[in-house]
């Protein structure tokens, strides 16, 4: 109402205004644009930013990998080289599961998919742990997968001592 009714009051007033009104319209094209950009980057924010849309998989606490949540896979996780003992992880929509393992209990196979930060898959004979999570916590990971963590964990505090 209040739009309408400027835009034909400046429109009387002749051409001067004219470039005042096509101004405006810009303006309004700009403000709606605006709002859109704001709306999908609240919308991608909402959903990779807290839901946790990664899943990190490690096997006797060395980090293996690091996999998006939103792109379906399938991943067979040697857990044993030299046995070939192995879990095979499925990702698909937007969940991970275990669907197939060579542990004797297949505790992790029968567990609920996970989708949800902080949330598990544990296999307790492969000592292989399935986790969610979130985007920000993805750095941590790759920090863990650096090397040279290796050799910290070998590394008892009691044995430094030894060193002259
Ligand atoms: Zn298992």
């Amino acid at each position: 109402m209040n739009l309408n009714l400027s835009v034909s009051q400046v429109s009387v007033l002749g051409k001067r205004k004219n470039a005042a009104v096509i101004k405006y319209k810009n303006d309004i094209i700009l403000i709606a644009g605006l709002l859109i950009l704001t709306a999908a980057l609240f919308l991608i924010l909402r959903f990779t930013g807290k839901t946790g849309r990664y899943v990190q998989v490690t096997v006797d606490q060395q980090v293996m990998s690091v996999y998006p949540l939103d792109q379906d896979r399938e991943e067979k996780i040697v857990t044993d080289e030299s046995t070939g003992e192995y879990n095979l992880l499925i990702i698909k929509d937007g969940e991970a599961r275990v669907t197939e393992a060579t542990c004797p209990d297949k505790i992790c196979v029968h567990h609920q998919p996970v989708s949800k930060a902080g949330e598990t898959i544990v296999c307790l004979p492969h000592k292989l742990v399935v986790t969610v999570v979130s985007g920000e916590t993805r750095e941590q990971t790759a920090a863990l997968k650096a090397p040279g963590r290796a050799e910290e964990t070998q590394k008892e505090p009691g044995k430094a001592e030894d060193a002259p």
